[in-house]
């Protein structure tokens, strides 16, 4: 039996409102698309905080036994500055002022991009596609969509009739708006755009003869609108249905609305069966955004090199930061706030570096199996990383109790303590002990029962100065040792 069917994990649906029982659509196989960076800058924390709360939820999802399809875009054309309909493409943009070819802007901040995921401890998405390599097959949604009647051409350009889409389905069902609202909310069109109505969105832009990244379509040389990238490829590798698709809450409109409304054009399904939607992490109480200048880059808080920021922070200690908010919340970083989960993170791994070395009794003072599965209930209340974290510093307090002789653990329990901690903690939240890898610690035990064996021979040789001198050194070390009826133990504080 697979651990999936046995936990009942609860998702909080978007589209809904509401938390819902999760069950995918092929049992024990889950699709999952996230919406994945625009690669025209280096990724800021906030960035990387959504990225690390699809990453917790991928890892989550694998430790329960499912078979995990995530697939994680590359935007690489046809993202306009400021989200617009009009204006230039982020990416031109910048190749223009640094004046480099628009893929080298692409690759150069691609790489950054997975460079800063390896630090953070990332796994690799199942497929990691990109806008430029799929536009033979938004072209061919474009087709069935003005085939269906939900877009028109005008002037090499292909526009989304959302008017027309609103008749017969819903646009404004993810973001809760009505489309008379947001008409009544719009001001005069302008003559600049072709648009029947303000809200229509491209999905085909006609290249001006001056904009670089063009390419041939029936409507003449033009590049693909933003939000039909995200819906040609998750069709194309998940199926027009699919579980999962996440992103930050900022992408919810337009972007995701717009990703219904062109699936349920062009083949009259609803694409997704649960929206996942982050929240922002703020600096100074805003979002968090390289636009405004008001960021912090991920090297800048691993080298403490930026003015809010007091020292250097590891990557998984921001991990573990990060992780102590949920991921609906928001969450706003200072200095203050890192220094005292610095201080949780350190005691965390204290613990779990004495866990080898506790020693173990006939029986146990707590309900270790009650305590594991109040980790799996907190995970499976939507992913709540905030109670799980408490929950393992129930197992700390346990740990250093038992450290200290006043609590005791049988040999059973610690082994699932042991398991259990290290499911969460490493595979789960994806946190590292960089300071102990498992093959340091197999070091140190090593090195530690060598000095136990020279200790104990210049015991038998009345050689008291030497034993006593590598006694004392170790507690000096912070190792200590006892001895008992079976020979010498240590434990590491
Ligand atoms: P972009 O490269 O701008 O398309 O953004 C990539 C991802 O980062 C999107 O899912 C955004 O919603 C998300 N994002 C952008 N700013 C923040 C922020 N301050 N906090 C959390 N997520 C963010
Ligand atoms: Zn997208």
């Amino acid at each position: 039996m697979q651990l999936y069917e046995q936990q009942k994990l609860k998702v909080h649906n978007s589209l809904t409102g509401k938390k819902e029982l999760f069950t995918s659509l092929n049992s024990g196989h889950i699709g999952m698309y996230v919406c994945g960076p625009t690669v025209y800058s280096n990724v800021h924390l906030g960035n990387c905080r959504t990225f690390m709360s699809f990453d917790m939820i991928f890892r989550y999802f694998k430790h329960l036994g499912y078979k995990v399809r995530y697939v994680r875009n590359i935007t690489d054309a046809g993202h306009l500055v400021d989200d617009a309909e009009d204006g230039e493409d982020k990416i031109a943009k910048k190749a223009r002022l640094e004046q480099l070819e628009p893929m080298e802007v692409v690759q150069r901040y691609t790489v950054d991009f997975h460079n800063i995921l390896e630090k953070f401890n990332f796994l690799p998405p199942s497929i990691e596609p990109t806008a430029t390599g799929h536009i033979i097959e938004q072209i061919e949604i474009i087709k069935v969509i003005i085939e269906k009647g939900y877009a028109y051409e005008i002037n090499g350009s292909v526009y989304f009739d959302v008017v027309k889409f609103n008749e017969t389905n819903d646009y404004g069902q993810l973001s809760g708006r009505k489309l008379e609202d947001m008409i009544a909310n719009t001001r005069e069109l302008t003559a600049q755009n072709d648009k029947r109505s303000p809200q229509d969105f491209a999905l085909w832009k006609k290249a001006e003869p001056q904009h670089i990244m063009r390419w041939p379509s029936p409507w003449g040389d033009g590049f693909p609108g933003w939000h039909l990238e995200c819906t040609a490829m998750s069709t194309k590798y998940l199926g027009e249905t699919f579980d999962i698709h996440g992103g930050g809450m900022d992408l919810k409109f337009p972007h995701h609305e717009c990703e219904i409304a062109q699936a349920e054009a062009s083949n009259g399904k609803s694409p997704v069966q649960y929206w996942l939607h982050t929240n922002m992490l703020t600096l100074n109480g805003k979002k968090m955004a390289k636009s405004t200048g008001n960021s912090i880059l991920p090297d800048e808080i691993f080298s403490g090199n930026n003015e809010v920021l007091s020292k250097a922070f590891s990557p998984p200690m921001v991990r573990f930061f990060m992780m102590q908010a949920h991921y609906t919340s928001i969450l706003d970083i200072s200095n203050v706030a890192l220094l005292a989960s610095e201080k949780g993170f350190n005691k965390l791994m204290e613990a779990i570096n004495t866990l080898d070395g506790l020693s173990t009794a006939k029986e146990t003072k707590f309900n270790v199996l009650t305590w594991k599965q109040s980790c799996y209930d907190a995970m499976n209340d939507d992913f709540n990383t905030p109670i799980l974290i408490a929950k393992l510093f129930d197992a700390v307090k346990h740990i250093n109790l038992i450290k200290e002789g006043k609590e005791f653990i049988n040999v059973s329990d610690k082994a699932l303590l042991k398991e259990t901690i290290h499911n969460f903690v490493f595979e789960v939240l994806g946190l590292e002990n960089k300071k102990s890898s498992a093959a340091d610690t197999e070091k140190l035990n090593g090195t530690v029962a060598l000095l136990i064996q020279l200790r104990k021979a210049a015991r038998e040789n009345k050689d008291f100065a030497t034993s006593d001198s590598i006694r004392d050194q170790l507690v000096a070390l912070g190792i200590q040792l006892k001895d008992g009826k079976e020979g010498t133990s240590f434990s590491i504080s």
